[in-house]
């Protein structure tokens, strides 16, 4: 099923599921106790927003082998995990704003995964239990101030930083997803989720035995080879197979 948060007209957002090409609205929201009302508007009369609110997102760094060599870094031992703020977050269409202390913003599309039921010390076999579903990210990065950062508070942490979208599969097998990167139409990034260093299960299974997670909480499970800058005026494609396709384009601010 998908799940989507969305605006009609000047209502309040809410909570919403596709059938079709129709939208339904959710009574309540999708990680607790909900009802799913009919389907009645047309799906290209919604504004989406980003499908889920995270109160944490948390990225993992070089999680694809060609990735790490692209940066001459090593493969790590164990996941290297990072933090983007909430305040980071944006929907589908928004713009993503380059900031005025970076010369060189890049994509880094990735296979979001949205925690469903809290999550302490799992294993890796029961991770499936925890796992709402999946939509699309862009690890939108600064690279340059990532590099003279030494750490990646600030290349990663700039509002507008983190589009998800559009939607929130619920039924999908991770262990294989097509992701892809177009901007302008050229495909920069292409790989599998089967190249990932360490399996969504894994990911789950370690970041649980660190903090709890919670519903609606966003895991980035890092980016593919490829990764390369955006300009003003640029539209970014990130595309998941079998989720979908969260489009965004480049703006000053
Ligand atoms: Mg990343």
């Amino acid at each position: 099923m998908k799940f989507i948060r969305y605006q009609y007209g000047s209502d309040r957002p809410r909570y919403g599921w596709i059938y079709q090409d129709r939208v339904g609205p959710v009574e309540g929201d999708p990680f607790n106790e909900y009802r799913r009302l009919e389907v009645d508007i047309p799906l290209s009369d919604v504004a989406l927003l980003a499908p889920v609110l995270p109160g944490k997102i948390i990225c993992v760094g070089r999680n694809y082998v060609e990735h790490a060599r692209e940066h001459e870094a090593p493969v790590p031992e164990w996941p290297m995990l990072f933090l983007k703020p909430p305040s980071s977050v944006i929907g589908p269409n928004d713009a993503i704003h380059l900031p005025p202390q970076s010369e060189q913003v890049e994509h880094e599309v990735e296979l979001a995964v949205v925690i469903g039921k809290t999550a302490r010390w799992i294993q890796p076999e029961d991770a499936y239990l925890h796992i709402f579903g999946y939509t699309v990210g862009n690890d939108v990065t600064a690279r340059d101030l990532q590099r003279r950062d030494g750490q990646w508070t600030r290349s990663k942490g700039f509002d507008t930083f983190c589009p998800l979208g559009p939607w929130i599969e619920t039924d999908l097998d991770a262990s294989d997803v097509l992701l892809s990167c177009r901007v302008n139409g050229e495909l920069r990034q292409m790989s599998s989720t089967r190249e990932m260093v360490f399996t969504v299960q894994q990911l789950v299974a370690f970041v649980s035995s660190i903090m709890t997670l919670v519903p609606g909480d966003v895991i980035l499970t890092g980016t593919p080879a490829g990764v390369g800058p955006m300009d003003e005026g640029d539209s970014v494609e990130c595309t998941a197979e079998g989720i979908g396709t969260l489009t965004n384009r480049i703006a000053h601010r």
